[in-house]
């Protein structure tokens, strides 16, 4: 993956690279237009304008110009998962054929080979080959994302979207689904852009780290910056949002009131109307995503990053 611009109503200006290996969590409140831009980066929905690049056998392929069939060809090196597994499989389907779907439609091997390797599979993210005689009712929601998982990898993919593919699970199977994405990325070389609502789950999975609000990127940065010194207002409001420490300063740099429409997103900097540092530039000047004094790769978009002190939860 290398170079990923897109634009439409809920997601605007928004630039950024996921390297061979690496794992981008990409975080932010519902309506942040984390999904779209997840959904646009595989053309599930196509962007209006930028572009999408993504290197197959060491040549950048721009994905935006592609055709349905061409497009069909390189889908394959990604997949997607969700949150919503249960949605996303056939109920009425085999363990075995939603698992082999993907090498079906691409074509990939002999019967005898799909099924073989969704039996390898099915053991390597914790369930059996018998398994792939039931039916998706049959299986917890911790397991059925591993069934997910197993049918995301049975095209042998280089790029996974993890659309909060653990958001709707116990936090103890969280963690265990999370470990066992770690290891297959570990295995396979996986790239994984990881899309979730707040910055606990994406903590331990994530070499870096894009918040994003109404369709704009405030901050990048790696993992350990993003949690150890935030450089935006709004990175410092989900660390305080998702920390234990119930300090009385928590409660002012929680943000005030909801999310705007992102259709009608407010002028100058898109958070001025729910940020406690906000002046009078923030009303009118939309800040620009820079590079941020002292660090090596993080950026933020806000005209205070580089005079705020702001506070770091645990
Ligand atoms: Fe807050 Fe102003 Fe920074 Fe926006 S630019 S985050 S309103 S201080």
């Amino acid at each position: 993956m290398n170079r990923i611009v897109g634009y439409n109503k809920s997601v605007n200006d928004v630039d950024f690279t996921i390297k061979k290996g690496e794992t981008v969590g990409l975080v932010g409140e519902s309506g942040s237009g984390k999904t779209t831009l997840g959904r646009c980066i595989v053309r599930l929905y196509d962007s209006t304008a930028g572009s999408i690049k993504f290197n197959v056998n060491g040549k950048m392929t721009e994905l935006t110009n592609l055709s349905t069939k061409e497009m069909k060809n390189i889908r394959k090196n990604f997949q997607m998962l969700f949150q919503d597994v249960y949605s996303s499989l056939d109920t009425r389907m085999k363990i075995s054929k939603i698992v082999t779907e993907p090498l079906d439609i691409h074509n990939v091997g002999t019967k005898k080979d799909r099924i073989e390797r969704a039996k390898e599979l099915m053991i390597k993210v914790g369930l059996s080959e018998n398994d792939l005689e039931k039916y998706p009712h049959q299986f917890s929601g911790g397991q059925r994302q591993r069934i997910g998982i197993t049918r995301a990898l049975s095209i042998n993919p280089e790029f996974i979207i993890c659309d909060e593919p653990v958001s709707a699970l116990d936090v103890s199977v969280q963690a265990q689904i999370l470990n066992l994405l770690v290891d297959l990325k570990n295995e396979f070389n996986l790239s994984y852009l990881f899309i979730a609502h707040d910055l606990s789950v994406v903590k331990y999975i994530s070499d870096r780290i894009i918040v994003m609000y109404l369709g704009k990127i405030l901050e990048i940065a790696s993992s350990s910056d993003i949690y150890e010194s935030p450089r935006h207002p709004y990175t410092e409001a989900l660390l305080a949002a998702i920390s234990k420490n119930k300090a009385g300063s928590k409660r002012d740099i929680l943000l005030k009131g909801n999310i705007p429409d992102p259709s009608n997103p407010p002028s100058g900097c898109v958070l001025h109307p729910r940020c406690s540092y906000a002046r009078d530039i923030c009303k009118n000047i939309s800040p620009e995503l820079m590079p941020v004094k002292g660090k090596t790769n993080a950026f933020a978009a806000c005209h205070l990053t580089n005079e705020l002190n702001l506070k770091y939860f645990n």
